[in-house]
């Protein structure tokens, strides 16, 4: 069936916050132990019903570029959404996540709906408490969630509101 919507959405953050890992289970149901494999592919697609709509989500991975700066404009062009990403074990991940809403704001549309993601929570080594990475969300206007590539935990649920709340935009 033909969907009534294309949303695009950007997957960005520092390297190895599991950007693709969380792709690669929201689109797939799938998680791979260490691989980068999807290096050179630039987005996969999973289509849901929204509000009863076919909703087709078409994500893009950086694919490895953030490590050069060389996540261009072309990256963003279009996005109606973003999955903004830290690793909960890595401060500095977190710290950066400022630096990347800059570069939305640069280069993104204006009313793109942005998700921060706390993933690696499956791991007990924490660096970033959930409370203070909600409260910088709240302050950029951001949505917020904690998630685990590796369990699966809360990565559905995540991909999902961020595409409802686009839905609700265009609606
Ligand atoms: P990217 O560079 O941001 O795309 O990161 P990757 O998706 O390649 O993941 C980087 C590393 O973190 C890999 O070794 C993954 O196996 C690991 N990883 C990704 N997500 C998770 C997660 O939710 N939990 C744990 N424990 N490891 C993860």
């Amino acid at each position: 069936m033909e969907e009534d919507y294309v949303f695009k959405i950007v997957v960005i953050g520092d390297s190895a916050v599991g950007k693709t890992q969380l792709l690669g289970r929201f689109t797939r149901d799938e998680f791979f132990l260490d691989s980068k494999s999807t290096i050179g592919i630039e987005f996969q697609t999973r289509t849901v019903d929204i509000a009863r709509r076919r909703v087709k989500a078409q994500i893009w991975d950086t694919a490895g570029q953030e490590r050069y700066r060389a996540v261009t404009s072309a990256y963003y062009r279009g996005a109606l959404g973003a999955m903004l990403v830290y690793d909960v074990t890595r401060r500095h991940t977190f710290d950066h996540a400022a630096r990347w809403v800059d570069e939305l704001r640069a280069h993104a549309d204006k009313s793109i709906v942005v998700m921060l993601i706390g993933n690696k929570a499956d791991l007990a080594a924490r660096a970033v408490a959930a409370d203070e990475a909600a409260g910088f969300a709240e302050e950029q206007g951001l949505f917020f969630s904690e998630a685990s590539a590796l369990s699966g935990e809360n990565v559905e649920r995540a991909f999902l509101r961020l595409l409802e709340e686009i839905h609700a935009n265009v609606s």
